[in-house]
């Protein structure tokens, strides 16, 4: 593998060429969608289009880019439900910035993968700077995630595999070796008694049953308000009388089959503990050839019920009254996931307090909660859901960039500050703060609003190591908007420690959200293996110059604005 070292006049040539490709190739792309990932004609199209959106528009954004130099060799590691366009977008970001890819498709879907690796080298795309190697994820996946050749890891897939790769680097790759990983979800839809229930029931059938539920984005958790609530359910069940299950090839069929025998056992497992619990409220039939699972509605009491994302056409439902509404979006932020989130309601102003409160990638107002448009709602999620930065958004390609950091000597140890003595100060930490930071209308059609706006990370560590450096850091996370704890020899202020913290306490404490430090890379090392250890979400180790961009959390809120309706005698 080497660098596409080219002007990004060509590549971005080379990419919009293979978008013709793609789209000229249309016939065999449907064909091998529906027969290799099960995908239905109206799936097939939107993959082929959002491919598509992807080559064009990061060649566009390379073009329009500062001048860099690629970072080098980045593992492109995507999954089964997205086998063209998250494949492609991937490797077409990496490669806009002059990056060589090796390409690592999922188990279940390397056809699809080798069709759209032949059309981008038809375009000029070079074979040393795009290689495809399909295979096992245990065994292909691993080793392209550990190689110290490696320079970064664009993943998208499960929050497990995730950590298993994010642990894995820490081990092999250089500690400042770039990891993008973008995972699942227990995502929520708010429906409150305003919302006209056509529409809702409209937008639930779609954001939990389109594709098999096969989306991250899926909607998993449906809360809807106890007023309204028997009428919505019973015209949901009706709505989903309506689907027609059968094999993706015929137009007919809306829903097709789940992608292989283990996923529909695990999710025929998952409906049939319900029935057993006398919690399954509606299920329809499933054609008996085929890995076909049929949609099912399953009652909880709540998103804690939720042990796991259950990846397939189940839909949890619960009630709540109408004082409960702040308290849900605490319950839903609480689970830690951070992927899609809809509402349906008919007041603005509680259109503007949920969507600030909820810490999700992308919500949806008064739509569905699937199917993201490249440029205009960039997508990912954050905490358990994601790294960050959103595919298809403007902070996406800047990070494909080679971002080198100081190399600063580690001070004399003096003193060490235990796991207590650190947690105390961050938790005297002045608040951070929850306002959007920076907001930006994304281009849309006519009658959607979509807005993309950034909030602080969290609580910055600054290990320095120099003073002088830990005070930089600290004011490059302040500057946006988060709260930052100096620990280093010599330190002094309100908001610093004078001492040491052992690299591997950090597996240990808790109450911050990044690591920021400009130490030798065999120390950075020590850090990165320790945040890798740590359960939950993925923590960032920010070690370049400038790492203001890696201190934010990008969400996005997209609105239906012509939806109407309702009842609108309760608005008053
Ligand atoms: P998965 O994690 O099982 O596999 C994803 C990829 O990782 C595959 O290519 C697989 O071969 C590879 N892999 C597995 N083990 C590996 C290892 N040890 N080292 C390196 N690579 C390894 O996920 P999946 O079942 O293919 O996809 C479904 C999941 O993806 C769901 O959780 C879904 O929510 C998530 N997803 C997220 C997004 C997003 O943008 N956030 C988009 C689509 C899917």
């Amino acid at each position: 593998a080497r660098i596409w070292d080219t002007p990004v006049a060509e590549r971005a040539a080379a990419l919009t060429r293979a978008a013709d490709l793609f789209e000229a190739n249309h016939g065999e792309i449907f064909a091998l969608l529906a027969r290799e990932a099960g995908k239905c004609a109206p799936d097939a199209i939107a993959e082929l289009r959002e491919a598509v959106d992807f080559l064009r528009y990061y060649a566009a954004e390379a073009l329009a880019a500062p001048a860099s130099s690629p970072r080098g060799i980045i593992t492109c590691i995507s999954p089964w439900n997205f086998p063209l366009a998250i494949f492609t977008g991937q490797i077409a970001a990496a490669l806009a910035m002059g990056n060589a890819v090796l390409a690592k498709p999922a188990e279940q879907s390397p056809l699809i993968a080798h069709l759209a690796t032949r059309l981008l080298h038809e375009a000029g795309v070079p074979v040393t700077a795009l290689q495809l190697l399909p295979g096992p994820g245990r065994v292909v996946g691993a080793v392209l995630t550990s190689d110290p050749a490696i320079a970064g890891t664009c993943f998208t897939g499960s929050t497990a595999t995730a950590q298993t790769i994010n642990r894995a680097m820490a081990e092999g790759c250089a500690p400042d070796a770039m990891l993008i990983a973008e995972t699942g979800g227990l995502n929520a839809m708010i429906v409150d008694s305003t919302a006209l229930p056509e529409q809702a029931v409209r937008d639930i059938v779609a954001s939990a049953f389109q594709s098999a539920g096969q989306r991250c984005s899926a909607l998993r958790m449906l809360y809807v308000q106890h007023d309204i609530a028997d009428s919505l359910k019973e015209m949901l069940f009706g709505a989903m009388d309506a689907l027609t299950l059968g094999d993706p090839w015929w137009l007919a069929n809306d829903v097709g089959p789940v992608i292989d025998q283990s996923a529909r056992e695990k999710i025929a497992a998952h409906i049939e503990a319900a029935r057993r619990d006398g919690r399954l409220l509606k299920q329809l039939d499933a054609p008996e050839t085929g890995w076909f699972v049929g949609p099912a509605a399953i009652a909880v009491n709540g998103i804690e019920d939720l042990a796991e994302e259950i990846f397939g056409p189940v839909l949890h439902i619960a009630t709540f009254e109408a004082g409960e509404i702040d308290a849900l979006v605490e319950r839903i932020n609480a689970r830690g996931y951070g992927l899609t989130f809809g509402l349906q309601t008919r007041i603005d102003a509680r259109v503007d307090a949920i969507t600030a409160r909820i810490h999700a990638g992308n919500m949806y107002v008064n739509r569905n909660q699937i199917g993201a448009v490249v440029g205009a709602q960039p997508f990912g999620g954050e905490g358990l859901s994601g790294t960050g930065p959103k595919a298809g958004g403007p902070r996406y390609l800047p990070r494909f960039a080679d971002a080198e950091g100081p190399q600063i000597d580690l001070p004399p140890l003096t003193r060490i500050a235990g796991q207590a003595e650190v947690e105390a100060a961050l938790a005297a930490l002045p608040r951070v703060t929850e306002l959007p930071l920076d907001t930006q209308t994304m281009p849309g059609p006519t009658g959607e609003s979509n807005v993309l706006s950034t909030f602080a990370r969290g609580r910055v560590l600054c290990l320095g190591p120099s003073v002088e450096a830990a005070t930089q850091q600290a004011e490059i996370a302040r500057g946006e908007g988060c709260a930052a704890l100096i620990v280093v020899p010599g330190a002094k202020g309100p908001h610093a420690i004078d001492g040491f913290i052992e690299r591997p306490d950090l597996q240990r404490i808790q109450g911050f959200d990044a690591v920021a430090i400009w130490s030798t890379s065999e120390d950075q090392r020590a850090i990165r293996k320790a945040l890798a250890a740590r359960e939950g979400a993925i923590l960032p180790l920010l070690t370049e110059a400038g790492f203001a961009p890696r201190c934010v959390h990008e969400r996005h809120v997209c609105i239906d604005t012509t939806a109407a309706g309702g009842n609108v005698s309760l608005l008053a």
